[in-house]
């Protein structure tokens, strides 16, 4: 005879989230950031809307930075951080400044399983990063490490790199890169020591390395804080064999200081 497997949490987990998709269809569409009815999923409401910050023109050409007016770029379009300290991947892109406001979006897809927010917001990183993707041959998310994943059970970064990548028509590879060591909490830390803390804790998945050679890829991520994490990811890609790395994240922190973190690794290949 069947046991009753009503104790799985897997299952509980797929049949409340398939329960939350149909109650989606039923209900009004409410407001990415909170309850406020809205015309279309997916959209911010009329109260919330003019608190995220999105990140437009003008803005660094390489690394994305907002810039309170045009003449703050520097030679070639660059911010100073750029021209000083060149950024291991190319260009990164994002959708709005992490602030209070972009952070009561991103914290719940992270740790509280409100994973419907993904096709929301994967449309609004396609847009922001329309650029990159034109060009792009594969998406590859930032890695968790494996005993953060099965604590969380998703990867917010592979959630969002699967919506973009259908929108933007891009295959993406959500387990091209590995995390093979967990990291500490990079939080304190100056850039030159988030970069050793960080080298060796990133690696491209063996049974991947062939889909690697020459293409262009987008690294996806939730939030670009310091940069450190891309940059060991991108040069693990390009140390892999990829033509070009560039990253596109929800959010970004708005950085002003050179010395700040977006700052090249040791043994870069540019
Ligand atoms: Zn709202
Ligand atoms: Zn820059």
């Amino acid at each position: 005879m069947a046991t009753p497997r009503s104790a799985d949490p897997w299952l509980l987990r797929l049949g409340a989230g398939l329960a939350r998709g149909v109650i989606d269809l039923l209900l009004p569409p409410r407001c990415l950031a909170c309850e406020n009815p809205v015309e279309r999923q997916g959209l911010l409401c009329a109260e919330c809307f003019p608190r995220h910050r999105f990140i437009t023109a003008p803005m660094c050409a390489r690394c994305g930075l907002p810039f309170a007016h045009p003449g703050e770029a520097g030679r070639e379009g660059l911010c100073e951080s750029c021209l000083i300290h060149p950024p291991v991947f190319g260009r990164a892109r994002a959708v709005w400044r992490y602030d209070a406001a972009s952070r009561d979006i991103l914290l719940p897809l992270k740790h509280a399983d409100r994973t419907e927010l993904a096709p929301a917001l994967a449309r609004l990183m396609a847009a922001a990063g329309r650029e990159l993707l034109a060009g792009a041959d594969l998406l590859v998310p930032v890695p968790l490490h494996y005993r953060r994943l099965v604590a969380r059970r998703y990867n917010q970064a592979a959630l969002l790199a699967r919506g973009i990548g259908r929108i933007a028509r891009v295959p993406v590879v959500p387990d091209l890169l590995r995390r093979v060591r967990a990291t500490p909490s990079l939080g304190e830390l100056g850039a030159a020591e988030r970069a050793a803390v960080l080298a060796g804790t990133i690696a491209v998945a063996p049974r991947h390395r062939a889909r690697l050679a020459g293409r262009r890829v987008v690294l996806i991520d939730d939030v670009l804080t310091s940069g450190a994490t891309a940059n060991e990811c991108a040069r693990v890609l390009l140390g892999g064999g990829a033509a070009a790395v560039d990253v596109l994240a929800a959010a970004r922190v708005p950085l002003s200081r050179p010395d700040a973190g977006l700052t090249r690794t040791r043994s870069t290949p540019m």
